[in-house]
């Protein structure tokens, strides 16, 4: 492709700016990033409270996030944020140890066991059985393919065929079920649903193995994890000052069309041209938002083919809020509460987050999920009341709720539309109007897995 087109970018997220900085990596400068918001980072949003930052959005890295490694290289900055380190509560707001410890070789709990068991197998079937799971973008799965590249530091081209891996669209509880490994669900589940992701009986078990690999998992278990000093907005705003073209904050974009070959985007009244357009916003919302973020279809001549395939597209309704507790009241660590990550108990807290161990005047972030698939979506509102009577039962009741939102959260599909290849259908139209689709849907709701992602179709296609 001729290195001097001009290329229109919309979002300033990880997915925009990490798409940025790897064409100007490969010779293309020409490239504009529009962001709609006054600030770049997207769901990275790391707000200050007394000199110090919180967390609204992202909070933590694995060793295996290479792209943001790329950013970080690229920038010349590291994870330097507080250690991370969180203990467990029932519902009813007791210390519980979830897991059974070990007493010399002896384990206590026969339960404890059995899991350590299918942990083991299911290490070795993720291996063998589903070889090539892990690779990063959904392309060919449903078509038992492999098709990407590895992830280890080498980040080798892979590809093959492997028709179990089409046993990836199945929700994941029935993914486990039917490798006679259900319990290692309780491994899987504090990093998954209470990070907002969703339940185990809804999501296809392609999104949570792609994200949480088995080495992936293992780092969570281990709490060998990654934060930012000045929180995870702040790799994105030094990514966005380190590019040759800093994204155009404050960019309303009216209209795109895409006609002859060009693209004409109309941002705050103005007409632009452009050659290609990669789109890192939501692809679909059915309406406009509250906080006014529409779909790509609904701002675009949207075509047929895209209507139909990014329709099937839902999301998560997840609620932050960043409260502020009495002294006396304030929780001593971060604290998962497993009794309240079942569809059940949809709109209660799932867990909360204390980020500076020094520090007793400190935000603590609170996470809700109001939707499931079968249920009946829970109003903000309610869900708002409820996370914050759950903080009085937890003993940690809040004095003030300093920050909140509601988050367009992991688009993704569903089972039936996962298994009749969406996936490779949005791939086979990558390029057809001189559009290419980014951004968290294409791969999956994390920092790493969109910037991975920006990398790949960089490769591909420019
Ligand atoms: C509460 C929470 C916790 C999270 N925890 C983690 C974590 O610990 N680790 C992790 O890796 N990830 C985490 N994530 C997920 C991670 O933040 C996202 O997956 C990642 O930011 C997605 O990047 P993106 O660029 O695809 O999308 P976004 O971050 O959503 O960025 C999209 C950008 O596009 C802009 N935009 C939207 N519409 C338009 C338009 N019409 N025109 C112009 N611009 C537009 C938006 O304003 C936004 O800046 C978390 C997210 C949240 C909300």
């Amino acid at each position: 492709m001729d290195k001097n087109i001009r290329i229109c970018i919309v979002g300033g997220g990880p997915a925009g700016l990490s798409a940025g900085m790897y064409l100007e990596q490969k010779g293309y400068e020409n490239y504009t990033i529009l962001e709609r918001q006054d600030r770049v980072g997207g769901k990275c949003w790391s707000p200050y409270y007394n000199g110090r930052r919180y967390e609204m959005g992202a909070i933590m890295g694995v060793p295996s996030y290479y792209a943001v490694e790329d950013v970080e290289k690229f920038c010349g900055i590291t994870h330097d944020g507080p250690k991370l380190n969180r203990n467990y509560k029932n519902a009813a707001g007791e210390v519980i140890e979830p897991f059974a410890r070990t007493i010399g070789n002896i384990i206590r709990n026969p339960w404890m066991l059995k899991m350590k068991g299918q942990l083991k197998k299911f290490g070795e079937l993720l291996e063998t059985k589903y070889k090539g799971y892990d690779v990063n973008g959904h392309r060919g799965v449903a078509e038992g393919r492999y098709d990407g590249y590895a992830v280890t530091p080498g980040r080798e081209k892979v590809e093959g065929f492997n028709p179990n891996l089409k046993d990836l669209a199945l929700p994941f509880k029935e993914f486990c079920e039917k490798n006679g490994v259900p319990l290692i669900q309780k491994i899987w589940i504090g990093p998954f649903t209470s990070f907002g992701y969703g339940y185990f009986d809804e999501i296809p078990a392609g999104y949570v193995l792609k994200y949480l690999d088995f080495q992936t998992c293992m780092n969570f278990v281990k709490v060998n994890l990654w934060t930012w000093k000045d929180g995870t907005q702040y790799i994105w705003e030094q990514l966005n000052a380190h590019l040759k073209n800093p994204a155009r904050l404050n960019s309303t974009i009216e209209k795109v069309e895409r006609r002859d070959g060009k693209v004409y985007v109309t941002v705050n009244g103005q007409v632009e041209e452009y050659d290609k357009i990669i789109v890192t916003a939501p692809l679909y919302i059915p309406g406009t938002r509250m906080d006014g973020q529409k779909g790509m279809v609904d701002y675009f001549d949207a075509r047929e083919d895209e209507l139909a395939l990014f329709s099937k597209i839902d999301y998560e309704r997840y609620d932050v809020q960043a409260v502020l507790t009495k002294p006396e009241d304030h929780p001593e660590i971060s604290y998962y509460v497993f009794d309240n990550m079942v569809p059940e108990k949809l709109g209660h807290l799932m867990v909360y987050y204390r980020r500076w161990k020094d520090q007793i005047d400190q935000v603590i972030t609170t996470y809700a999920l109001r939707k499931h698939k079968n249920s009946k979506e829970i109003p903000y509102e309610e869900c708002r009341r409820m996370v914050q009577e759950d903080l009085k039962v937890m003993k940690n009741p809040a004095r003030e709720v300093i920050n909140e939102w509601s988050v367009y959260y992991f688009p993704h599909v569903f089972s039936e539309d996962y298994a009749a290849g969406w996936y490779d259908k949005v791939e086979a139209m990558q390029g057809k109007y001189d559009t290419y689709y980014a951004g968290e849907v294409m791969s999956f709701g994390d920092m790493d897995e969109t910037a991975e992602y920006s990398r790949e179709l960089v490769e591909r296609f420019f």
